[in-house]
């Protein structure tokens, strides 16, 4: 049976230039950048409504006129988004910010917000008949890719820099995965995945290096609507090592906003990042297009140890037309202030996710957020797949 989705075609992120959507892509062929997946949006909006979603089921599925996915047996689910919405009222007092959220995506299934990328890449790759999935990670989207292509009965191969904790290595080894240990980082294992698939077909989906996994993300800007009575907060703070999630949710406001969902106010987004790794903070401030690579990265949150990002100059572009922000935060300060968060919420934070509420505070004392105005932090993931740290 077929989803309801209205997926058109795929357009270079640079050029404009259109691409046929139902065949397996990776970058756009003669730019070299990311695809973004377009839609017939006025037909979405007929059935895509606020009523209509009221008795859909709680997953990211829930969107599925704005999702790539055309057939419903392609569909991959362990677990996927809907994930709650806190008001962290004790926290928000403590630090002087009431209206203070956490959008906690560590109930995700292999505990991170990776599983909405994952679960839509690979469920459109099993779709489009990929036959085996290959991935460079630094931790959480190994996990993921692994979950899904085991569902599917997809051969996974999975490259990780040798010094990822050990968590992330056995879970994808248990979840049937071919992992090889790269000595070197991410970036170093994305040169051996290309090796891969030149010599033996496999396909990538590396973050952006597909079209659909920024699809499987931006879904966190639906729910974040919807969940907030179709309105958006002032301020979204948001983890960043590719960026996925922040472009995803900037494309799902343009959505909605075309659909009539929501209006045009927008929140300001702000990239957080590990004064270790940051290389989306440094091209901010300079006020450059595209982003240099971070010589050295080095950060204990592995989501973060993302020394180049293919999507830099969209992440760029999504922060200056928000009029956010980028920041740079310490380790010591992320472990601190993940105790601080676990406190006060109930949420047990990864460290990229108390990077936000480092960043908030930091932004308070600049003045930069005032005290009366709604913030979103993204918990991007479970602590407890970082146990090792405290
Ligand atoms: C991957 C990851 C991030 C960064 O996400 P992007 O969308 O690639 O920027 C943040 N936090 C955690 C826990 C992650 O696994």
């Amino acid at each position: 049976m077929n989803t309801r989705s209205t997926l058109t075609h795929l357009e270079c992120a640079l050029t404009g230039t259109t691409y046929p959507a139902d065949q397996l892509m990776n970058l756009a062929p003669e730019s070299g950048k990311p695809l973004l997946t377009r839609y017939d949006l006025a037909r979405a909006a007929q059935t895509l409504t606020k009523e209509s979603l009221k008795t859909r089921e709680p997953s990211l599925w829930r969107y599925e006129e704005v999702l790539p996915v055309r057939n419903r047996e392609a569909i991959l689910r362990l677990g996927e988004g809907w994930t709650p919405l806190h008001h962290a009222e004790r926290l928000g007092a403590a630090i002087g910010c009431p209206n203070t959220f956490v959008k906690d995506e560590g109930v995700n299934v292999t505990g991170s917000f990776k599983a909405r990328g994952l679960s839509m890449a690979v469920s459109r790759a099993y779709e489009l008949g990929a036959k085996e999935l290959a991935i460079p990670s630094a931790g959480n989207a190994a996990g993921a890719m692994s979950a899904y292509a085991a569902a599917a009965g997809l051969p996974a191969h999975v490259y990780m820099p040798a010094d990822v904790p050990h968590v992330f290595q056995v879970e994808c080894k248990e979840l049937g995965a071919q992992v090889t240990l790269v000595d070197g980082l991410i970036t170093d294992c994305g040169v051996k995945v290309q090796e891969g698939v030149k010599a033996h077909g496999w396909f990538d989906v590396s973050t952006l290096k597909e079209p659909y996994r920024v699809e499987g993300k931006k879904t966190m800007g639906y729910e974040l609507a919807e969940q907030m009575g179709w309105t958006l907060p002032d301020v979204i703070i948001y983890p960043t090592g590719g960026g996925t999630g922040l472009i995803g949710m900037w494309k799902a406001f343009d959505e909605m906003e075309q659909m009539g969902l929501i209006d045009g106010q927008r929140p300001r987004m702000v990239t957080v990042q590990s004064d270790g790794c940051a290389p989306m903070v440094r091209a901010f401030e300079q006020g450059d297009e595209f982003a240099e690579p971070w010589q050295g990265a080095a950060t204990v949150a592995d989501g973060l140890r993302v020394p180049a990002a293919v999507g830099d100059f969209l992440i760029l572009r999504a922060l200056r037309e928000s009029h956010g922000a980028a920041i740079a935060v310490s380790d010591d300060d992320m472990l601190h202030y993940a105790r601080e968060m676990g406190r006060y919420t109930g949420v047990f934070p990864a460290p990229e996710g108390a990077a936000t509420l480092v960043a908030q505070v930091k932004l308070l004392e600049r003045g930069w957020i005032k005290p009366d105005e709604t913030v979103v932090l993204f918990n991007t993931g479970s602590g407890l797949k970082y146990a090792h740290l405290w």
